[in-house]
């Protein structure tokens, strides 16, 4: 698989109810105990993908026989019942772990020889410790590559069962497999886990599913697991929507101020990965559990430590919102995540450092520092491992130029994925019902006076240059020789200044246009503008001046946090610091590179840390680098972006 899909920024929330396929986990679970079962099973929202088809044709050759309807998503299973002669059946899992995972305790309970294999990707993953515990229990397997490895031929005649012990911490799926192998097996099952296994719920699920196909399973203690030798009985199963698949939505509405229903899942739900909703909460999102259903809103999101040992699916999509947080957030407990589709860890370290995000492996985890500033589109290895393409295109709704490289890799658990998400894009919005605001934010010599001027020109929109109301006070200030360190008397100067902008910069009357501009004024203005005072005068003023006008390109530090946080398209326009300073360099006369570039970062510094209306990326916007671009084609970007954002 090739190709490229580049993403396209959404420039408001993303809303809407997606069609979530179903659980890939419950659906490989259930079809083989349907498989397993004496007689006929109905499945409902059955998950049709890569990993699921890889089952289903495992267990069309065990003898199980298929009705499917996969425009209802729904499967007809007639089970083999206790008919385990598999002789000479060859078993292709393709790129599923559960597939794998959960025939071979099964394969070893028939008669005849059997070979299980997959593809490299497959091959690549462990399987040592369900070898061990099936050798344990007197069973033939020979590794014929790799050892420890697929692929396995079995030299199968049954098993007596009774009692062994296994690890967890490398992957549930060991475990998970011996549990719906165990009825199978002539005296039962008792597993002993030597430690805390990882993902535990899905263990849960497990057992649930083994239940509602007839069979029961004891659990004395944490650790101990006892199912008796049994058949399992067919069952009518509703399979519910995919909670890790879920969990792409909730972030998309989590870090675009959206809101993003699922309807299916609820705090009753068999799969661990609803609780990624928790983790979203605990970052200032804003969850609504329904009865058969959960809503995330978006909100401003914080920052935290989290273990995701029981949800390690979602690590992925935690990371990817971790870049749009306030402050640093620590992944731990999914070390084993290294041995999954790829070494997931090391994808998030390098794809999202990519992004000009600031990522650092642990032992067990990640920690992420996010700066805002510098997230920049990249070419997104996937490594063939759908979770990466699905949580790396987060970043792209607001990141513009991040390109998912083979996004069809995504078909192995969710082929629609991405025309599901493009549903969700924000529609236009008529303009008798908004005011035509474009906020335009970021720090000097990131282009945005620039842009902003010929946005204006491109969209047919008034222009509103924000700062150059906070440079005529300071002008106004320098004329007067009003003392800086008063703020009061900026303040009252602030009330008293008139200020006129169109082509010309008129303050008090007098063409200030240069003026404004000068080695002074850029030293007061930051000054000026941290006043609260000033502020409280000069907002005001801005919000009447593009009413007045219906609306405009807007440009400065706070439209869209502070003076129209409802503006339908809001941008945050970001450059290197050296390559601000170099654009501001050419246009300063008399200073070095090096002075600009300190005065920048001066600036940078006062308007970001300021208490009042500081310049931060606003929720939701469109984070975008202009650093390798021209104004023409920031230009054109924005205008495209801005044209899908109205109707009309
Ligand atoms: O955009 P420009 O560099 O002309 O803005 C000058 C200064 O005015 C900025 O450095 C910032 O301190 C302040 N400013 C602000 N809020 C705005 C626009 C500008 O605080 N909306």
């Amino acid at each position: 698989m090739t190709g490229v899909r580049v993403m396209q920024p959404v420039g408001g929330p993303i809303v809407g109810v997606p069609n979530v396929p179903g659980s890939k986990s419950q659906t490989n679970r259930a079809l083989l105990c349907a498989a397993l079962a004496e007689g006929t099973s109905r499945l409902s929202g059955v998950l049709f993908a890569e990993d699921t088809e890889a089952m289903l044709d495992a267990v069309v050759s065990l003898g199980a026989e298929i009705e499917v309807d996969r425009e209802n998503t729904s499967l007809e299973v007639k089970g083999i019942g206790g008919d385990l002669n598999f002789e000479d059946i060859a078993i292709d899992c393709r790129s599923s772990g559960t597939t794998s995972r959960f025939l071979l305790p099964v394969l070893v309970a028939g008669k005849g020889n059997v070979a299980i294999d997959g593809s490299d990707q497959l091959r690549s993953r462990p399987f040592d410790e369900q070898i061990k515990a099936l050798r344990a229990l007197d069973c033939i397997l020979n590794e014929t590559g790799a050892p420890g490895r697929l692929p396995i031929e079995v030299v199968a005649d049954g098993v007596n069962g009774g009692k062994v012990e296994i690890s967890g911490a490398a992957s549930s799926q060991f475990i998970s497999g011996l549990l719906l192998a165990a009825p199978l097996y002539a005296e039962g099952l008792t597993i002993e886990l030597t430690d805390t296994p990882v993902s535990r719920p899905y263990l849960d699920l497990t057992v649930k599913v083994m239940n509602d196909f007839g069979i029961a399973v004891e659990q004395p203690n944490e650790s101990t697991y006892v199912v008796k030798q049994g058949q399992y009985s067919p069952s009518d199963t509703e399979i519910e929507p995919d909670a890790s698949a879920a969990s792409y939505f909730f972030a998309a509405a989590a870090i675009t101020q959206g809101k993003v229903k699922v309807d299916g899942l609820h705090r009753e739900s068999c799969q661990g990965d609803t609780q990624f909703v928790d983790v979203l909460e605990k970052l200032g999102a804003k969850v609504t559990w329904g009865t058969n259903s959960i809503e995330v809103e978006g909100n401003q999101l914080d920052g935290g430590t989290f273990d995701l040992r029981d949800l390690s699916d979602t690590a992925q999509t935690l990371a990817s919102v971790a870049a749009f947080a306030e402050s640093e957030i620590e992944i731990k407990g999914i070390g084993f995540i290294r041995t999954k589709e790829t070494d997931r860890i090391a994808a998030i370290v390098s794809e999202l450092t990519k992004c000009g995000v600031e990522v650092t492996e642990t032992s067990d985890g990640v920690i992420i520092k996010p700066d805002k500033w510098k997230l920049k589109g990249a070419s997104i290895d996937t490594y063939d491992d759908h979770r990466v393409a699905m949580a790396m295109s987060l970043l792209g709704l607001r990141v513009p130029h991040i390109e998912i490289r083979n996004p069809g890799c995504v078909a192995k658990t969710f082929p629609d994925f991405f025309s599901v998400l493009e549903k969700l894009r924000p529609t236009a919005i008529p303009l008798t019902e908004a005011l035509a605001v474009a906020a335009i934010d970021g720090p000097a010599g990131s282009g945005k006076s620039t842009v902003a001027r010929a946005l204006a020109v491109e969209l047919n929109l008034p222009h509103f240059d924000t700062g150059a109301m906070y440079r005529a006070v300071a002008v106004a200030a320098l004329r007067q020789q009003v003392d800086a360190s008063d703020p009061a008397a900026i303040a009252a100067l602030a009330k008293t200044v008139d200020i006129r902008i169109s082509e010309r910069t008129i303050v008090d009357g007098v063409d200030a246009t240069e003026e404004i501009r000068s080695a002074d004024a850029n030293h007061l203005v930051s000054v000026v503008a941290a006043n609260p005072d000033v502020r409280r005068i000069l907002v005001p003023r801005q919000r009447q001046w593009a009413t007045e006008l219906g609306g405009g390109v807007m440009e400065g530090r706070d439209i869209g946090t502070e003076v129209f946080p409802d503006a339908i398209f809001k941008v945050f326009l970001t450059a290197d610091l050296q390559v601000r300073a170099e654009r501001r360099f050419q246009e300063t006369a008399g200073q070095t590179l090096d002075d600009v570039l300190q005065d920048l970062k001066r600036r940078d510094h006062v308007d970001s840390t300021r208490d009042d209306s500081p310049l931060e990326v606003a929720p939701g916007s469109v984070i975008f680098d202009t650093s390798n671009m021209s104004v023409e084609a920031v230009v054109a970007e924005l205008a495209e972006m801005f044209r899908l954002r109205v109707e009309g």
